[in-house]
């Protein structure tokens, strides 16, 4: 077993792989997957594939028997390469069984592939739902609902969701083109910091089931949680523990036990797996600040400084007095801008490895090659 928390671990590996050097645990993934479990015993955990793609990840999770959220044809595909030696019959039982499609918005060529597994889909307004019954008429529907993602790292409700208020007319709307609607989904946004949003979230849930109920609809058994678990990036977020006490008896509350629950969780599982390993390219001293150039940056596996509104802690290998210094990316770019205020030793040199933790969301996943740089060399660790 690898122990990433020691920097000799971290260096030994850089000089054996290279850097930028993305690590991924994958004791941490099953952890963190067992965690979720234990802290949500009503609810069956589909893994945001968004979050970290990683193919080992994916597999990973596969042989825990985790279920999978996948947005694309592309995160489909990675999950389904371990089914497709099953029969139709039987992909179509674990296809059904485990994977959601959640992404609002399809493309037309993905339905049509799609159909022929009868997937369980999202919609959240009446366009998607004629492109449904057009190109993917045996998929299951389920109706996405604007819930508030106040204080949320990520909003996500300014694009996604029916406004509550038109939610039961889309319901009537699935029905009536004959396509069956198996629940509601909602995301309060990721990394979500106030508890607040998912307690409203489940009321909004709630009303709308009874409303349904009232207009005739039973079809509903079916409750998405979706994601926006926050990760403990820094010392001011909650514990997980007592999100967990909030929404099991919320959901013990308003839904019945015969209601399926089910939740997403992207960042939760794949965040705290991941640290990168970088070189110190280049340095300079510019109006009295150290400035390191390292191998990876903004548009690599930093890419979450934009993305995803992080501030990652670098540390370095070697020891030292910390001060105020600037690190940069390797690109010609000056938005490729890691932070203007890090704390690292000044006396670091040229080929000096400095880390990240807690990387492995919304990271590698959307690195680019800009300027001809590639994308970290990806390392599995503890398979
Ligand atoms: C991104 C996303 C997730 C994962 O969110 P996290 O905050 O990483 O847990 C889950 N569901 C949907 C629909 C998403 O778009």
């Amino acid at each position: 077993m690898e122990d990433l928390t020691d920097p000799k671990v971290l260096e030994k590996l850089a000089d054996e792989h290279g850097t930028p050097l993305f690590i991924i645990d994958m004791e941490k993934i099953r952890q963190n997957y067992y965690l979720f479990e234990r802290l949500f015993p009503r609810v069956q955990v589909y893994y945001a594939v968004k979050s970290n793609s990683d193919p080992g990840i994916v597999k990973t999770l596969f042989n825990l028997g985790s279920r999978f959220d996948v947005a694309s044809l592309a995160e489909f595909n990675l999950v389904y390469e371990h089914i497709k030696d099953y029969t139709l019959e039987e992909q179509k039982a674990y296809i059904w069984d485990k994977i959601i499609y959640a992404n609002t918005i399809k493309r037309v060529d993905t339905l049509h592939i799609l159909n022929k597994y009868e997937p369980l889909v999202t919609y959240d307004n009446a366009e998607e739902l004629k492109k449904i019954k057009a190109h993917c008429p045996d998929a299951g529907v389920v109706l996405r609902v604007k819930v508030p993602d106040t204080g949320s790292m990520v909003p996500l409700s300014s694009k996604f969701g029916a406004h509550p208020g038109e939610a039961v007319d889309l319901i009537l709307a699935a029905a009536e083109l004959g396509l069956t609607v198996e629940g509601l989904s909602f995301h309060v946004g990721s990394q979500c910091v106030n508890n607040e949003n998912f307690v409203q979230a489940l009321q909004i849930c709630h009303e709308l089931f009874e409303e349904a109920d009232s207009r005739g609809i039973d079809s509903l058994r079916l409750l998405d949680i979706g994601g926006g678990f926050p990760v403990e990036y820094t010392p001011e977020v909650h514990p997980i523990e007592q999100l967990a006490e909030i929404i099991n008896s919320e959901l013990d509350r308003l839904f019945p036990a015969e209601t399926a629950i089910i939740a997403e969780p992207g960042r939760f599982i794949s965040a705290t797996a991941g640290i990168v390993v970088t070189k110190i390219l280049g340095k300079a001293v510019r109006e009295g600040k150290t400035c390191y150039y390292l191998d990876d940056g903004i548009y690599h596996t930093f890419s979450g400084v934009i993305f995803d509104h992080q501030n990652y802690v670098l540390k370095s290998i070697k020891q030292g007095e910390p001060k105020i210094c600037a690190v940069f990316g390797p690109t010609c770019d000056s938005l490729d801008t890691i932070s203007l205020a890090e704390n690292l030793p000044e006396e670091l040199e040229l080929e000096d490895y400095l880390y990240a933790e807690n990387i492995g969301s919304y990271s590698h996943a959307s690195s680019t090659w800009f300027n001809g740089f590639p994308p970290a060399t990806v390392l599995r660790v503890n398979e």
